[in-house]
C-alpha cells in the first residue's frame, strides 16, 4: 500500500501480531522511502446477510433492531446485562459466519427464541408470542406445554406475569 507520508508505494512489515482477541492482524509497516512508520490493521470482510421479510422483501441486517426485540422480550426480567450481550453476540457471529447473502427473518427469530429459553423462560414466551403472532390460543398452549416439560418448569410468578401479558 502507499505510505500515508510520501505517498511511496515501498512498505515493508516489521511486525505482525493479533490484535482484538484473535480477530484482527496488526502490522506495523515502514516506508521504504521516508522511513516513517505506521500501523494497519487487517479484518476479514465477512459481509452480513440480508433479511428476508414476511411480505419477501429484503432489508439490511440490523443489530440494533435485534437487541431491541431481546430487550423488550426481557423488559424487567432478572437477566444480567452481560448475558444479554453475549446472545446478541452470539446470533449476530452466527448470521455472519454462515455465509449466506439472505436469510429469512424466521431463521433469525428461531436464533434468538434459542437464547431466550436459556435466559429467560417468561421472555421466551412474551418474544414467541409477538413474533410466532400466535394464530390461536392451542398455538400458545403449545409453546407453554413445551416450557413445561424443559427442565426448570415455569411457576407461579412467572405464569401470572404471562397472564399479564395477555391481557
Ligand atoms: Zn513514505
Amino acid at each position: 500500500m502507499h505510505c500515508p507520508f510520501c505517498n511511496n508505494d515501498e512498505t515493508k512489515v516489521i511486525d505482525s501480531r493479533l490484535a482484538g482477541e484473535g480477530w484482527q492482524v496488526r502490522r506495523r509497516r515502514e516506508c521504504q522511502q521516508c522511513d516513517e512508520r505506521y500501523t494497519t490493521f487487517e479484518t476479514a470482510e465477512l459481509v452480513m446477510p440480508h433479511v428476508i421479510k414476511r411480505d419477501d422483501s429484503r432489508e439490511p441486517f440490523d443489530q440494533i433492531k435485534l437487541r431491541s426485540g431481546i430487550l423488550r422480550a426481557l423488559e424487567k426480567r432478572p437477566v444480567k446485562s452481560e448475558d444479554i450481550e453475549k446472545s446478541i453476540e452470539r446470533v449476530t457471529h452466527l448470521l455472519q459466519t454462515m455465509g449466506e447473502r439472505e436469510v429469512s427473518g424466521r431463521l433469525i427469530g428461531d436464533m434468538v427464541m434459542e437464547e431466550l429459553r436459556k435466559l429467560d423462560q417468561v421472555a421466551y414466551v412474551r418474544y414467541a408470542s409477538v413474533y410466532r403472532s400466535f394464530q390461536d390460543i392451542t398455538e400458545f398452549q403449545k409453546e407453554i406445554e413445551k416450557l413445561q416439560s424443559l427442565p426448570g418448569p415455569v411457576n407461579r410468578e412467572q405464569m401470572s406475569l404471562l397472564s399479564d401479558d395477555e391481557s
